[in-house]
């Protein structure tokens, strides 16, 4: 229900800005519900749904976010608190935790604790709120990037000087962050496919109606030229094959964690999940590239309004959660085997 819920969203709001904000704010707190402290569920998580608060994710860091078995910020233990140095980037909701909304917002957030040669062992998850209550975090910096899209959600760099959290705000168990991510990223990925198809079918179905009106060449519509319909016909194919994997995706993580069922694990989400992530927003974007043309020149004004769903959809095969090809290594990693690809 959350996956077509962002899916129409992103149809009204092909820029995706909604939509995005939409899919962070119940990808991540689902996360935070599953393997949180009950308390500070009922603290953050209610006032989330409330729509007073934001909960995204912050692991990217400055050197490369494929890589989060390399990330560099640390959490130290100190009596019952950990403090927290490092750097994250790239990182959605700064402005919307940090200064808008009227509780506040944070993130899901990656640390290294204890000694690096761990690799992705040694992570654990944090819930750091880095306004609570009209309170800032002390030792936490935040600053926000010029995106070349998706302007009504910002994204921002988070800068942290031993910044003190509370225990009880630790996500999962101590050094099992690495895990617990990668099923929050697994359930926020199908809503990130989804919302790509919506903003799809936002733009093929603007482009249909137009390819029918315009007309040209003794007062033909362009659509009876089989160079545009037959583009049409297999860009529209393709989205709903995109479509159904994205629909397969989500009905894997309803029976995963929704109904428990006992024959299916976490794991088994990877593959579908990163199939869903690799096809939708590469599809998303052929639709706006191609669609923008059959508008001719209109298609590169402003008024068209396609470019800001181009750039939109673009912000996931750049590589917001998670570069294209993490999800080709995903895809092969689990189907031909973790001996063979590294
Ligand atoms: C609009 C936007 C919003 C974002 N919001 C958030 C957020 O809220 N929280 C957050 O933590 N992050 C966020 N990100 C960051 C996003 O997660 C990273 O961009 C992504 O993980 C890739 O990291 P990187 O940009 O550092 O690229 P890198 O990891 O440096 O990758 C660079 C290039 O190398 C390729 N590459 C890397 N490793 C391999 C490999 N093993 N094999 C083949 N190719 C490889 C990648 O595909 C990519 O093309 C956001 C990004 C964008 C664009």
């Amino acid at each position: 229900m959350t996956a077509l819920a962002v899916e129409e969203i992103a149809y009204h709001d092909p820029s995706m800005a909604i939509a995005v904000y939409t899919l962070l704010n119940n990808g991540w707190p689902f996360i935070a519900y599953l393997f949180g402290d009950k308390g500070v569920v009922a603290e953050v998580v209610g006032e989330v749904a409330r729509g007073r608060a934001f909960l995204g994710i912050a692991s990217t860091e400055p050197h490369g976010g494929s890589d989060i078995a390399g990330i560099k910020t640390t959490a130290r233990k100190s009596n019952n608190k950990w403090l927290i140095t490092g750097e994250k980037v790239y990182i959605s909701g700064v402005r919307e935790s940090m200064e808008d909304l009227p509780t506040g917002g944070g993130w899901i957030l990656l640390a290294k604790t204890e000694k690096p040669e761990r690799g992705h062992r040694n992570i654990t998850s944090f819930i750091l709120l880095g306004r609570w209550n009209r309170e800032k975090k002390k030792g936490l910096e935040y600053s926000k990037l010029n995106t070349i899209g998706r302007h009504g959600l910002s994204t921002g760099i988070l800068k942290l000087e031993d910044v003190e959290v509370d225990d009880k705000y630790r996500v999962g168990d101590v050094n099992k962050g690495f895990y617990i991510v990668q099923q929050g990223f697994n359930v926020a990925r199908i809503l990130v496919a989804a919302a790509n198809i919506g903003a799809a079918r936002w733009a093929i179905e603007r482009a249909l109606e137009w390819i029918r009106e315009r007309r040209l060449f003794d007062n033909r519509p362009i659509a009876s030229f089989q160079g545009v319909s037959f583009k049409f016909a297999e860009l529209y194919t393709e989205l709903e094959s995109a479509k159904l994997l994205v629909y397969r995706a989500a009905w894997l993580a309803d029976k995963i964690y929704i109904d428990k069922d006992p024959m299916f694990k976490p794991q088994d989400l990877n593959v579908p999940v990163a199939m869903a992530k690799m096809k939708a927003p590469e599809i998303a974007t052929r639709i706006f590239e191609e669609t923008m043309r059959w508008f001719g020149a209109f298609g590169y004004t402003r008024d068209s309004n396609l470019f800001r769903g181009w750039l939109g959809v673009t912000s996931y095969t750049i590589g917001a959660e998670g570069a294209q090809n993490i999800m080709r290594y995903i895809i092969a990693r689990d189907t031909i085997g973790r001996e063979y690809v590294r």
